[in-house]
């Protein structure tokens, strides 16, 4: 036996490492199966060169939990280590490792960003037990060696009689970290981090029922025998090539990976790429629920099949965090802060892979079958949208494919929507206006107006849809939007027939005071329009730039601070050409108050502002002209 001072400056490194890691201590398992996942596949490159002379086999790794001893085994059948190596690689390799951890970590703690589910590797196992046993024997024609150490840095180190080639770790659980001699936490790990490692991990027993014999009668009971009980799936789907999977095998992937999810994902994604960087996944478009509900199934970053986080900020752009599946990179470097990761070239790189896998998809979904796509157009839009809007790379490749559905549900892409409506929405100025609505119901007089007219109406619904409109106004040079009730139809697209006025500049000034003296002014501009006599007397408009600026800063944009809380403003368009106006032109005081209220209530009623006491008193007033 020999004993020995491990050589490390910190004298004690073990309690910095478990104060600095109080959070992640869970992560001492990954560690410890991904080594003995390492020691196997090292094993399988060496025996597939001829380098080592030893059966291959079936290897698997096993973890078991010994709770009356407080231990907990974690035993593979990998390349082992001989007494040298673990001198070399346990003592000075790991312990350099750990040391220069926390040097790293020390100085990027004051970053509050950190990552911190990353790997110290061996010595994390520090952070849940106060003594650390290894048994290991070579695959090399040398006694097995036996190393314990309790934290300090001492050790010993000895021979062993095991046979076997392999290594097992033994944790001597510490008193304050017994909760990792339960089945169910244990289990509840391996499922988290070790579900998609490559190497078969066998963790207790399950029961399985035997097959039901033949002649078997009614009151057959089926026999349980146990079985053992495997964690992880070693060949995830998204390790595959994709030419080797159908759409149910990313279906049953997705159920795999989100047990509790019980919708369908829209389409996948299989990310596959190994230059300049490597990088495999799946990404699923899942249906999006209008209210964008809290995610609870996040994108899991894995790296080499391990998985690492469920926080893909920096790594998935922003406007994809909304999607699911896998995405797995050895090339993300993870012992580094947010900030440092968002700053890092290959992240970036990686990041815009992403995005751009993401564009060729749509825009192929949408090349092959666009029915298809304009189905699965309102459970993606907002993604799409976002995207637009915060990526600048996805917005120059959504031309392709970002679609504007009309209230009668036809789509259009943007081109398509500028041929489409060219001839008949360019107003006198040239100007292209594309009309839209936001709500069918609430503004159907509006949108029946307009299609009297000829003009398309597009729904356009989502709550950043202001910010879009925006953006696309100040990229296509005399494309302009209107909602539907923001001006009178002939005021939103003016074409050159000025419409004559009926009454003489003299009545139209009597009529204006007359109105302004009965309609609130305080929620009302009282506008007076020569229209086609056969349009709406009344109208009640929203002026498009204001109501716009008070959309955009309520959904957080910009410049526009304090617009969310300016009142409402509307105009009361009265359309002087009509026979009401007459008629209050030429009534007595008592009969123009009674007129000019219910046709207000009227324009109200149809912008659906009509609510309550007003809607009460209107309705019974109304009731009473019936008598
Ligand atoms: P890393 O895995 O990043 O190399 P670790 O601290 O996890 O760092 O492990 C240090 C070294 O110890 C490994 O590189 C490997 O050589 C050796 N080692 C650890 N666990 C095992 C094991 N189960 N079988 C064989 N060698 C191991
Ligand atoms: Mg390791």
């Amino acid at each position: 036996m020999s004993t020995g001072k491990i050589n490390v400056s910190v004298e004690n490194i073990f309690p910095l490492i478990k104060k600095f890691l109080y959070s992640d201590h869970e992560i001492f398992l990954r560690e410890l199966v991904s080594n003995a996942t390492d020691a196997t596949l090292k094993l399988k490159h060496l025996t597939s060169i001829g380098e080592a002379k030893t059966e291959y086999g079936n290897p698997i790794i096993e973890i078991k939990i010994d709770k009356e001893g407080k231990k907990l085994h974690i035993i593979d059948q990998g390349l082992g280590m001989t007494a040298d190596e673990v001198e070399k690689y346990i003592n000075q390799v790991a312990f350099s490792g750990a040391e220069e951890f926390l040097d790293k970590y020390k100085d990027s703690a004051k970053d509050a960003g950190i990552i911190g589910h990353f790997g110290l590797g061996f010595y994390s196992a520090f952070m849940v037990a106060e003594k650390v046993e290894i048994i290991t024997k070579s695959f090399k024609d040398e006694p097995a060696a036996h190393w314990t150490c309790d934290g300090s840095p001492e050790f010993t180190l000895e021979a062993h009689t095991k046979t076997d080639r392999g290594t097992e770790i033994i944790l001597h659980i510490a008193e304050d970290s017994l909760e990792f001699l339960e089945e169910f936490k244990i289990r509840e790990l391996l499922t988290k981090y070790n579900k998609f490692m490559p190497i078969p991990i066998k963790f207790g027993t399950k029961k399985e029922a035997l097959p039901k014999p033949e002649n078997a009668g009614d009151d057959y009971k089926p026999e349980y025998i146990d079985v053992d009980n495997f964690i992880n799936n070693t060949n995830p789907a998204w390790t595959k090539q994709p030419s080797d999977l159908k759409d149910e095998d990313y279906k049953s992937f997705y159920r795999e990976l989100y047990p509790m999810q019980f919708e369908e994902p829209l389409f996948n994604i299989h990310l596959n790429v190994d230059y300049p960087f490597n990088l495999t996944g799946i990404l699923y478009f899942p249906k999006l629920a209008a209210d964008l509900q809290i995610q609870k199934d996040k994108i899991q970053l894995y790296q080499n099949q391990v998985f690492v986080t469920d926080n893909v900020e920096g790594i998935v752009p922003e406007f994809l965090m909304m999607l699911k599946g896998v995405v797995d990179s050895p090339d993300i470097p993870l012992n580094v802060s947010r900030s440092y990761l968002q700053a890092d070239g290959n992240v970036k790189k990686i990041s815009n892979y992403i995005t751009r896998k993401v564009a060729d998809k749509l825009k192929s979904l949408f090349n092959e079958n666009r029915e298809d796509f304009e189905a699965k157009w309102n459970d993606i839009k907002v993604v799409l949208e976002y995207g637009m809007l915060s990526e600048p790379k996805f917005y120059e490749k959504a031309g392709d494919f970002v679609l504007y559905p009309t209230t009668d549900n036809k789509y259009y892409t943007l081109a398509e929507l500028k041929e489409a409506i060219t001839a008949n929405q360019t107003d006198k100025d040239g100007k292209l206006v594309v009309l839209y609505a936001s709500d069918k119901d609430a503004q159907h007089s509006y949108i029946d107006i307009a299609k009297e007219k000829g003009y398309e109406v597009l729904l356009l619904d989502s709550p950043i849809v202001s910010h879009l409109i925006q953006k696309l106004e100040a990229d296509n040079e005399n494309l302009t939007f209107a909602r539907v009730d923001a001006d009178h139809i002939d005021k939103l697209i003016k074409k050159e027939d000025e419409q004559i006025s009926k009454l003489s500049e003299e009545e139209k000034e009597k009529l204006k005071t007359t109105l302004e003296t009965i309609v609130p002014k305080e929620n009302y501009t009282v506008q007076l329009e020569a229209l086609d006599s056969t349009s709406s007397p009344f109208i009640i408009t929203q002026p498009e730039f204001m109501r716009r600026m008070k959309e955009m800063s309520q959904t957080g944009g910009g410049g526009m601070f304090g617009m969310g809380n300016f009142p409402e403003m509307y105009n009361l368009v009265v359309n002087s050409n009509s026979e009401l106006a007459t008629t209050i032109l030429n009534a007595d005081e008592s009969a123009q108050k009674e007129l000019v209220k219910n046709a207000l209530d009227l324009a109200k009623l149809s912008q659906g502002l009509l609510k309550g006491e007003e809607l009460t008193a209107f309705v019974k007033r109304s009731f009473e002209t019936l008598k």
